[in-house]
């Protein structure tokens, strides 16, 4: 059975950046299930494994406009730091929740000063190269249930 639209698919991963460093990796754990075509994994993979089969395996470099997205100062704002009062121990690097326009979003803390703290919108792989290694280990159907669902039982 071939990778498409719809159907289960089981793969090994590994992903690297452009010094070679390991990002991720499903070495040492279950293999990463996912519903092919949903966009669940990053779209460069996604199209890469469309129509491979099981025992494939592939190496692929998904540039950042395929993966996490390209970096923009778009996504970098300063906020006034009495809105975040409620939060203890703020610290650059964590991850916050807050309201924009189009709805929940994610920020990382990016520098906290006095009296402001900038935050970015970018996802933290943004403007990566990501090299992957991936071999496929199983492809199904999907029940109609993990269709609905819209994810793997
Ligand atoms: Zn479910």
């Amino acid at each position: 059975m071939n990778i498409e639209k719809n159907k289960v698919v089981s793969i090994n991963y590994t992903v690297k950046d452009d010094k070679g460093e390991v990002i991720d990796t499903s070495e040492g754990r279950k293999p990463l299930n996912y519903i092919h075509g949903l966009g669940y994994i990053v779209k460069g993979l996604e199209n890469a494994l469309e129509g491979k089969t099981v025992g494939d395996a592939i190496s692929i470099t998904v540039k950042p406009e395929d993966g996490y997205g390209v970096y923009s100062n778009d996504l970098i704002f300063k906020v006034e730091k009495e809105k975040f009062n409620q939060i203890n121990n703020l610290t650059v690097g964590m991850q916050i929740q807050m309201q924009t326009e189009n709805g929940p979003m994610i920020f990382s803390v990016a520098e906290i000063e006095d009296k402001t703290v900038t935050i970015d919108g970018n996802h933290p792989l943004a403007g990566k190269n990501l090299h992957f290694d991936v071999s496929v280990t199983s492809v199904r159907e999907a029940t109609q249930e993990e269709l609905d669902h819209g994810h793997v039982h």
